[in-house]
C-alpha cells in the first residue's frame, strides 16, 4: 500500500463515510435513491472518491445479471456499497461504472461554505 491520500470536496451538500467522515460524494452526483442494499436503503452515485473497489464478482440481481465490486472507505477500510462494473440488461447499462452507498454506512454532512 502506498501513503494514504484522502481527498476533499468543497462542497456544501455532501455525503460522508459513516464511521470516519471522509469525503465520499457531493449531492450533485445522485442519480437515484430508489435503491435496496442489505442494511435497507441504497443510493445510486455518478462519482465517489476515498474508496477503493473489492474483488470483481458476478452477482444475479432482480434486474439481471451484472457485475459489481464491493467498495470499502480508503481511510477506514469500513465497507459502503458497491460498484457496478457491468450490467447484461441493455436497460441496466446506465448503471456501468457507478456506485452504490448503502445509506446507514454514511452520513449526510451540510454546512455553509
Ligand atoms: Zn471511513
Amino acid at each position: 500500500m502506498g501513503k494514504l491520500h484522502i481527498d476533499y470536496l468543497d462542497s456544501g451538500q455532501l455525503y460522508v463515510c459513516g464511521i470516519c467522515k471522509a469525503h465520499l460524494t457531493d449531492h450533485k452526483e445522485l442519480i437515484s435513491k430508489d435503491f435496496w442494499a442489505g442494511t435497507g436503503k441504497a443510493y445510486l452515485y455518478n462519482k465517489v472518491i476515498n474508496v477503493y473497489s473489492g474483488i470483481l464478482e458476478e452477482r444475479m440481481l432482480r434486474t439481471g445479471l451484472h457485475s459489481c465490486c464491493d467498495i470499502f472507505c480508503k481511510s477506514c477500510e469500513n465497507k459502503l456499497g458497491w460498484k457496478y462494473v457491468w450490467a447484461l440488461e441493455p436497460e441496466q447499462k446506465y448503471k456501468e461504472g457507478k456506485f452504490i452507498l448503502e445509506k446507514n454506512l454514511i452520513e449526510k454532512a451540510e454546512w455553509d461554505l
